[in-house]
């Protein structure tokens, strides 16, 4: 089998990665250091800012309360509040976004744009990433808003909160993937994959697959990355199978449908126990946050008054992290193992480990993928298995009779 890359390439996948993974190594640290800064020393300037700039701000546009529809939803923001002053709590939290997004612009910059160009990885031109960066913080700084309205609004309010704000929301985590096919349209164009042989191809293998899918469309992703991606969004009757332009662009027919056989893989995985999962740790996560809130407020940590007191944010955004930090690499070995499940589900459902060995070392080569990374950074977090160990996976194009890895594991 040739090797996936030249000694050149192989040495410039290593000296892409290598920064990468720096950060990966250094960056818990870090966000950690910036997040003790924040309640050591800024939380107190920045909650008295912004209650003058809430302060200024009620003063100039009192006429409000009164404009016909916005009264209405003042009103409904002082009684989610039970009390004035959430334009305060608001500017605070927005407060510690911004300062967030100041201290890793630099670092956001550096990889997200300059280290992706050096290696030919990005085709965004400045204007369109910064114009992304920006759309990201907007979403970002509506979502906390969201947050801060919704969990320190009824925490205050409602005894048993966390149980009131958990129930609805693991609920919502449960049917969230429905929605997955409008999410990425915020960022990219898409478009229905035209009629013809690949269409066609792609239809029969979801027949024989059994998966039924509403569309095919592409997404023009090649306006800011040069990465290949294929991904199933929704699911039952919204299901859609979205591939970007650059997989159409790069991979032979025989490959793409490899490509969207795994993808297939990932539908016949078992989702429910992931899903009660992560909504029976949403729920024991905003437990945690109420005692936080009660032990914070019991101390007075960072000059908090009251429970729920919206300076205690940053606090939960330690708390978050802490779990997510303590819990990434068990879900990322669940993850590798599914990938490797749908790799072993591909290879059955297309019977062409050919194609589908091209189309793995192609994505390696095109999303420039280190074929053999570090184990702890591995073991730290990655979603997918190196790609060196997936391909040795794949049976060799020997000849005589070919088995399948995953036909061993059939009972
Ligand atoms: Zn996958």
């Amino acid at each position: 089998m040739d090797p996936i890359f030249t000694p050149e390439q192989l040495a410039e996948i290593k000296a892409y990665h290598l920064p990468l993974y720096i950060r990966s190594a250094v960056s818990p640290a870090v966000y950690l250091g910036v997040l003790l800064f924040i309640l050591g020393v800024l939380v107190r300037p920045f909650y008295r800012g912004a209650e003058s700039c809430a302060g200024w701000l009620t003063q100039r546009l009192e006429f409000l309360r009164t404009a016909p529809v916005l009264r209405v939803v003042i009103q409904a923001m002082d009684r989610l509040w039970g009390e004035p002053g959430w334009g305060a709590a608001i500017l605070f939290a927005l407060f510690v976004d911004l300062f967030l997004e100041l201290v890793y612009a630099p670092s956001n910059t550096y990889f997200g744009y300059v280290l992706e160009h050096r290696y030919g990885m990005s085709a965004y031109t400045p204007l369109r990433y910064a114009l992304d960066e920006l759309k990201g913080i907007a979403v970002e700084g509506v979502a906390t808003s969201a947050l801060v309205l919704g969990l320190y609004g009824l925490a205050r309010r409602v005894k048993r909160w966390w149980l009131v704000l958990g129930i609805p929301s693991a609920l919502l985590l449960l049917v969230s993937s429905a929605l997955d096919p409008y999410r990425s349209r915020v960022f990219f164009d898409q478009k229905p994959l035209e009629q013809g042989p690949v269409r066609e191809r792609i239809t029969a293998l979801m027949a024989s697959a059994d998966i039924p899918f509403q569309d095919v469309l592409v997404e023009k992703t090649s306006v800011a990355s040069k990465r290949l991606q294929a991904y199933f969004a929704g699911q039952g009757p919204t299901r859609t199978i979205v591939l970007n332009d650059v997989l159409l662009q790069e991979l032979a027919p025989d490959e793409l449908l490899a490509a969207v056989a795994h993808e297939a893989g990932h539908v016949h995985e078992p989702k429910w126990p992931g899903r009660i999962a992560s909504s029976l740790a949403l729920v024991a996560l905003l437990f945690a946050i109420d005692r936080l809130l009660r032990h914070s407020a019991a101390r007075g940590w960072f000059g908090t008054t009251r429970f729920a007191d919206i300076r205690t944010l940053p606090l939960l955004w330690l708390l978050t992290f802490v779990i997510f930090f303590l819990s990434t690499p068990l879900s990322a070995a669940f993850s590798r193992e599914r990938e490797r499940e749908a790799d072993r589900y591909a290879l059955r459902l297309t019977q062409d480990p050919d194609a589908f060995r091209r189309m793995l070392v192609k994505a390696a080569r095109v999303n420039k993928m280190d074929p053999e990374p570090p184990r702890w950074v591995v073991l730290k977090g990655h979603s997918h298995p190196p790609i060196g160990e997936r391909l040795a996976a794949v049976p060799p194009p020997a000849p005589g009779p070919q088995t399948p890895p995953a036909a061993r594991d059939v009972p």
